[in-house]
């Protein structure tokens, strides 16, 4: 082997590039920062590459998209040079929707350097649009067996250039009931095609099926990732270092990052229940409230929601969850570290199932620390524990999805309509000013830098303690001003009440707010005097220690 050759710049000798694909293909997975083929990858791709057919056992999160997809993209070559419409020569089918639009979008992505059009095709989405970009022409289409069947029979899908055909977890196309239109669709696609069947089972139907649609396959097998705890656990765990006063808006920052597709909120008592859901509310998700005060209707109308992805979020106490039949959450977050290790497996076992992968998020303040070394002792497993993400994170990540958003908009074309936009205003902008122009309305489309609020940063853990009525003479604003609130002593008013409740409702770091005199009947409170506008208006009509409170700034005695 010719190594000396391959330079310092090379990583992939071992890796991508000793597969045999097309460079563009091993740029783009190197782009992607694949350093190196996944198990199945290096199990498949060279029988695909070969030729051959594949059955191949392997559950999402072990790198099968790419698996199929980069000989597929390999046997289609560079197609940006060819003129004119051009037929479908990859015909991917997937259960769901949602996988239609993943596979689409990887796919896009490994075969852009080639020039390859993709087109995703589920039910729910406009047939108009799906039918223009089937005219135009797309190299490879990534359906759901009912909708391609739906297409097919009205003679705008013509699958009879096809040379590479993957069923995507065949398994549970079966399990939807898809077995009649994967035969339609099958026999419109020509014999001499090459076939991959990638199932997370092989029960014998699957043989059947395999044996219909294969021709003298390569079997590959990988073993289940949740087969190997430890090393390739199939949830990610982090927790994020919080303190009492910022928490639900650190939850609500963190599910800002996460942007979860479906996830599962514990928290330990109804009220909470119902000021998380509130929260989430106003950050934009649709998020339910799931605690023992709901009828049994109620609840069952709730989770039918959530089953149908109407809602994202559920917010629930521990005792409501439990006996919750509920399958693939993308993401399980403990609002408070719970008290035993086992409750937290239990708990965390709802995401990353059947080797999907899950992400963990647990909040914690610096008294929980030592449940969550608990937590590590008995799982065997570190937790990260990272600071709150910042303002900079967020709007870093939302220009990710930003640009994510704007990539599928390329991928899906239909842009005739605005190009005229862009013509009548290029001849006095620079086009990239325009485009930037463009990606900031995108970017700001729902008003979200309004939530654009820094949120303290907790102490690091381990602490010794966290004193949330420190000493408060540490003002930093030089211009202070003082707040009248009519709670006082009376009404079991502590600092820790005030601080808290000025520094969450207005979101004032509890750095900024000065000293506090509480008396019998009410407290003043010395806060910068540029906010004090806002903290008013922040805790109109809101209450401490259950009770409302009136706020308005000092006028002396
Ligand atoms: P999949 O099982 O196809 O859903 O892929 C799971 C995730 O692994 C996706 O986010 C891929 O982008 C990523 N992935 C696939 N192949 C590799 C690789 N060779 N190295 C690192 N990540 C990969």
């Amino acid at each position: 082997m010719n190594t000396n050759e391959q330079g310092a710049n090379a990583p992939s000798a071992d890796g991508f590039g000793a597969l045999g694909l097309h460079q563009a293909l091993v740029s783009a997975a190197t782009a992607l920062g694949y350093e190196e083929p996944t198990a199945i990858q290096r199990e498949a791709i060279p029988p695909l590459l070969q030729g051959r057919d594949v059955l191949g056992q392997a559950a999402t999160g072990t790198g099968k998209t790419a698996a199929f997809a980069l000989p597929m993209l390999h046997r289609i070559g560079e197609v940006a040079a060819r003129e004119g419409p051009r037929p479908v020569r990859g015909l991917i089918l997937v259960p769901t929707r949602e996988l239609a639009m993943q596979v689409a979008e990887a796919v896009h992505k490994y075969g852009r350097l080639l020039g390859i059009s993709v087109l995703p095709i589920y039910g729910g989405q406009s047939m108009q649009q799906q039918l223009r970009a089937l005219r135009r022409g797309v190299d490879v289409v990534i359906a759901t067996p009912g909708r391609a069947l739906d297409h097919i029979r009205r003679g705008t899908l013509e699958l009879k250039a096809v040379e590479f055909l993957v069923l995507d977890e065949a398994d549970e196309m079966l399990d939807l009931g898809f077995t009649e239109e994967l035969e339609a669709i099958v026999a419109e696609v020509p014999a001499e095609r090459q076939t991959a069947l990638f199932s997370a089972t092989v029960a014998p139907r699957i043989r059947t099926i395999a044996k219909r649609y294969l021709r003298d396959p390569a079997h590959v097998t990988i073993a289940s990732q949740t087969a190997a705890p430890g090393k390739t656990f199939a949830i990610r765990e982090v927790a994020y270092a919080v303190q009492r006063a910022h928490k639900a808006a650190a939850l609500g920052r963190v599910i800002d990052m996460e942007t979860p597709a479906s996830a599962i909120i514990f928290c330990r008592t109804r009220m909470e229940v119902d000021e998380l859901t509130e929260t989430l509310g106003a950050h934009g998700y649709q998020a339910e409230a799931i605690h023992g005060g709901l009828s049994q209707e109620q609840r069952d109308r709730v989770l039918r929601r959530f089953r149908e992805g109407t809602s994202e979020i559920l917010v629930a106490t521990d005792v409501a969850a439990r006996g919750l039949d509920i399958e693939h959450l993308s993401h399980v977050v403990n609002y408070d570290v719970p008290s035993s290790p086992d409750a937290y497996v239990h708990r965390i076992g709802r995401t990353g199932r059947a080797g999907r992968k899950g992400v963990a998020i647990t909040l914690v303040e610096a008294r929980e620390h030592r449940l969550l070394r608990n937590i590590e002792q008995h799982t065997k497993r570190k937790i990260r524990v990272e600071s709150v993400p910042t303002v900079l994170d967020l709007r870093t990540r939302r220009l990710e999805l930003t640009r994510a958003a704007l990539e599928d908009a390329l991928a899906a074309g239909e842009l005739e309509r605005y190009r005229v936009v862009v013509e009548s205003l290029a001849g006095e902008h620079d086009v990239l000013d325009l485009a930037a122009a463009a990606v900031k309305l995108l970017d700001q489309r729902d008003g979200s830098e309004k939530d654009d609020l820094e949120i303290p940063v907790a102490p690091p853990l381990p602490s010794a303690k966290v004193q949330p009525s420190g000493p408060r003479q540490r003002l930093r604003a030089q211009d202070a001003t003082k707040l009248y609130i009519g709670l006082g002593r009376a009404a079991g008013i502590r600092p820790a009440d005030l601080v808290g409740a000025i520094a969450n409702e207005a979101r004032i770091d509890s750095r900024d707010i000065g000293a506090i005199d509480i008396t019998e009947r009410f407290s003043l409170v010395e806060v910068p005097a540029s906010e004090a506008k806002r903290i008013i208006s922040a805790l109109r009509g809101k209450s401490i220690r259950g009770k409302k409170v009136s706020v308005r700034p000092d006028r002396g005695r």
